[in-house]
């Protein structure tokens, strides 16, 4: 029965004392006992959106590699979510020394964990399709299995091999979007990046220090300080074990799922980062030095961009170095060069655009631009002048620096004029003491766009000194 709020079910029992033919009329029916029966559909289009999963995930494929406490965490919610179909693949069987913190029950202890999480999953969602392999993450640096998925999640807590499949990934150019995952001992934190092919962001990204700007070995999201000894021998047992409750691997399950479901469902288009940040407790406690990264984190759960402005796989590689006399050096990117020409004042009427720079300090004296503020509709533009509206363009500033872990910030101003060939006027000049007044323990640059040309300059002990570009 159609109605207003969609497809409704009515049952009736229809009874009588002595055996008649079915009643086709209203006058026959009369004599007849009328019941209603409890109707309780069980159809996937009302009991998917009813039960909190959403029907239009039924038709993706996701790969989940590594089903261990975090894994398993990962196959239930992934589940629940309404996905169609997910491959799960782990090399190990299921041991009891993970019992307190895995989704199965004792009674599967010595089965292949993908086997036996697969069982459980058919079991709970009887519209999930589920496949089970006895493999190691390794094995699949296949393309043509890989694009055969949506997504690929990975839940096997171990940094080298998740980069040497991040490296395959690259080279072959195959096409899917990755989630890694992993948690930190004593309930200090987890993290998950999601790494969008074409997108910029990768899981390099998270491996780039925070220093140097070289890869690491750790990751830059950790928030306990590498070289420590964090596991633990625990008595009777030869094996080593990362101290952790459910409660982490539960949580950085959730935050890993939260970014598998929201790229399956369109939300997320570019690569991002989540962490979450528990207790600094019992790892001090242990001795174990933290990072500078959990002393200024707050942003758990909070989803932002996975970019570093150093990665060496995904970020820009093609620069414009301007350099002073004094050895002050200016990184400018081709891609915002060219996005700084957009706003040349080639047209009689064009009036006059400006922002900030956004950048990182390589070293002392040098600087790699990231990206800039553009102009806003509460900015005053006129032919020859400008005046920004510093709000708007200060909150980007301080967005940048938060999301960037404090590595981004203001390192100067661009502007346009209306000559070929561009000059500083008196008011810049002053305009610009002003910032190196404010900002005295670290250079400054400031950008003119001209018509033709673009000149930058930066200031000494209060002289304007302009930059040259450096031959290739
Ligand atoms: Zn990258
Ligand atoms: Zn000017």
């Amino acid at each position: 029965m159609a109605t207003p709020s969609g497809k409704t079910w009515v049952g009736v029992k229809l009874s009588l004392d002595k055996k008649r033919a079915f009643p086709l009329t209203f006058e026959k029916i009369r004599s007849w006992k009328i019941e209603p029966i409890f109707v309780e559909v069980f159809n996937k289009e009302l009991m998917l959106p009813r039960s909190g999963a959403n029907p239009s995930l039924e038709n993706k494929k996701v790969l989940l590699i590594g089903c261990g406490s975090v894994g398993s965490e990962i196959a239930h919610k992934l589940g629940s979510a309404g996905i169609g179909r997910i491959d799960i693949v782990d090399p190990d069987k299921f041991s009891t020394s993970n019992l307190y913190r895995h989704t199965l029950n004792g009674n599967m202890t010595d089965w292949p964990k993908a086997l036996a999480v697969a069982f459980q999953l058919q079991e709970k969602f009887p519209w999930l399709k589920v496949n089970s392999y006895y493999n190691s993450l390794l094995d699949y640096r296949k393309s043509d299995i890989l694009s055969a998925y949506d997504l690929v999640v990975i839940a096997i807590g171990a940094p080298t091999h998740e980069r040497l499949f991040h490296d395959y990934l690259v080279k072959s150019g195959v096409k899917v979007p990755v989630i890694y995952n992993w948690l930190e001992g004593y309930g200090i934190g987890g993290h998950a990046v999601l790494d969008i092919p074409g997108q910029p962001g990768c899981l390099r990204c998270a491996y780039v220090e925070p220093n140097t700007g070289i890869r690491g070995l750790a990751s830059n999201l950790n928030f306990i300080e590498p070289n420590q000894n964090v596991v633990k021998n625990y008595a009777g047992c030869g094996e080593m074990f990362i101290p952790y409750g459910a409660i982490s691997s539960t949580q950085t399950a959730l935050i890993a799922v939260d970014l598998a479901v929201g790229y399956l469902e369109g939300k997320l288009t570019e690569s991002t980062k989540v962490s979450w940040k528990g207790d600094s407790l019992d790892a001090k406690h242990e001795g174990l030095n933290l990072t500078p990264r959990y002393q200024i984190f707050t942003s758990s759960l909070k989803k932002h961009p996975l970019r570093h402005p150093l990665c060496d796989v995904c970020q820009p590689k093609e620069f414009i170095t301007y350099q002073s006399k004094c050895g002050k050096r200016l990184y400018l990117p081709q891609t915002l060069n060219q996005k700084l020409c957009t706003y040349r004042q080639q047209e009689p009427e064009s009036v006059e655009s400006a922002g900030l720079l956004i950048g990182y300090y390589n070293q002392k004296d040098e600087v790699l631009i990231d990206t800039f503020t553009t102009p806003k509709a509460s900015d005053h533009r006129t032919r020859t002048t400008f005046k920004l509206e510093s709000h708007s363009h200060q909150a980007e500033i301080e967005k940048a620096y938060t999301i960037s872990d404090q590595l981004l910030g203001y390192v100067g101003t661009w502007h346009t004029h209306p000559e070929n060939i561009p000059h500083p006027s008196n008011p810049d000049k002053t305009d610009w003491r002003t910032h190196e007044e404010d900002n005295h323990d670290r250079p400054l640059f400031f950008i003119v766009v001209g018509i033709k040309t673009t000149s930058v300059y930066t200031l000494e002990k209060g002289n304007v000194i302009e930059l040259s570009i450096v031959p290739k």
